[in-house]
């Protein structure tokens, strides 16, 4: 098999495993604290997360504080729901290829939600000032299905110029390029090799939001609940890793861009070509029918459009929102590939991939 899958989960790197193993003990091992204790079991355990969070607090703009969390789906809906201008009322504006972890989340808002249009290069459409009444903005850093990368700057200066609390999604952002500013920041271990199941939430430094979660305290008071130390030290390493290689790892993706758009020379590009996270290669062909390449391919790990969005038949929100017509949506497919794909398993995988496309006509 071949995995070009990349935006959907990352493998994860035997160095985060290796971390990982000395916190998953069983009796006879000390590793199997509670992180909380005061023992010495627990001290071993509570030195691990802080070490870890210091390597992931390492990935985003400098102050601030890291709050572990389940996952970046979590992270999201604790900024969300729990800042003081959504609780006071005021509406989101979110960008139309938010994730459904930003974009369902902010739906239920009782201020409501304005949606920021982008255009058809994937990139938000300039605007002046946020609609009336914004109290929250909600701007993803990379798009996870097209791979676009949003000006955050002037996202941020928006923002600020309405007195507005700024979330960044910077899930497929996080290890691949410098986290861009705002005041509450997500992502995922597994998208930059570390395990699944582990996510963080940053907040900047005097940025403070309600919890979601209550009880034992635990992260500063914003999200109790025992903390898994192996999760969280797998996390600290492909976090360190990630910071060690983003150079060398972005190098390689360039490379295997350039390399992947020769191999599909007779596709199109959904967004656009620069402003973009060179892993992510959304592609479409008219008239494709991309369940039965997919079946016929299956030689290859891939998605159609986005992971979350494949199976349910429904065409995707991202790929209308940048103006393609629901029939040119369902014609598109998408190839992630990053640290450890190989230029020799993208030309096996075009092989495959264009026969099968070629085989239907299309
Ligand atoms: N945001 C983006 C851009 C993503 O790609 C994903 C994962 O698919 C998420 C949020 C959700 O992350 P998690 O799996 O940690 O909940």
């Amino acid at each position: 098999m071949i995995y070009l899958d990349y935006q959907a989960t990352t493998p994860l790197a035997p160095e985060a495993r290796e971390a990982m193993l000395r916190w998953l003990d069983g009796p006879g091992g000390t590793g199997f604290g509670n992180p909380h204790s005061p023992h010495r079991y627990g001290r071993q355990a509570e030195a691990a997360v802080e070490l870890a969070r210091e390597r992931v607090a390492a990935l985003f703009p400098a102050g601030g504080r890291v709050i572990f969390t389940g996952t970046a789906t979590e992270a999201l809906n604790m900024a969300l729901l729990g800042n003081a201008q959504a609780r006071a009322g005021k509406a989101a504006a979110v960008s139309a290829i938010e994730h459904s972890a930003v974009y369902e989340t902010a739906e239920r808002l009782a201020g409501g939600m304005h949606v920021l249009q982008v255009g058809q290069d994937g990139l938000l459409t300039r605007i002046n000032a946020l609609p009336e009444g914004t109290g929250v903005v909600a701007v993803m850093q990379v798009n996870n299905e097209i791979g676009t990368i949003q000006p955050m700057t002037e996202v941020a200066e928006l923002a600020r110029r309405a007195n507005a609390f700024l979330v960044c999604d910077a899930v497929q952002a996080a290890g691949r390029l410098p986290i861009a500013m705002a005041d509450a920041i997500a992502i995922s271990a597994h998208k930059l090799h570390g395990p699944k199941g582990i996510g963080a939430l940053w907040l900047g430094e005097g940025v403070e939001i309600d919890p979601l979660v209550t009880g034992g305290g635990q992260e500063y008071g914003l999200r109790s609940g025992t903390l898994s130390p192996a999760l969280i030290a797998g996390f600290g390493a492909a976090a360190k890793l990630a910071m060690e290689r983003m150079e060398e790892d972005a190098a390689h993706v360039e490379a295997l861009w350039h390399r992947a758009r020769d191999l599909f020379d007779g596709w199109t590009l959904n967004g656009r070509a620069d402003a973009r996270w060179r892993g992510n290669l959304s592609l479409r062909k008219d008239g494709l029918d991309v369940a039965r390449l997919m079946s016929e391919a299956r030689n290859v790990a891939f998605s159609a459009g986005s992971a979350c969005a494949s199976g349910s038949g429904k065409p995707s929100r991202v790929l209308q929102a940048i103006g393609l017509p629901a029939n040119l949506a369902k014609n598109t497919i998408r190839l992630g590939f990053g640290r450890y794909s190989t230029g020799e398993e993208l030309e096996e995988a075009a092989a495959a991939i264009n026969a099968a496309a070629q085989a239907q006509g299309a």
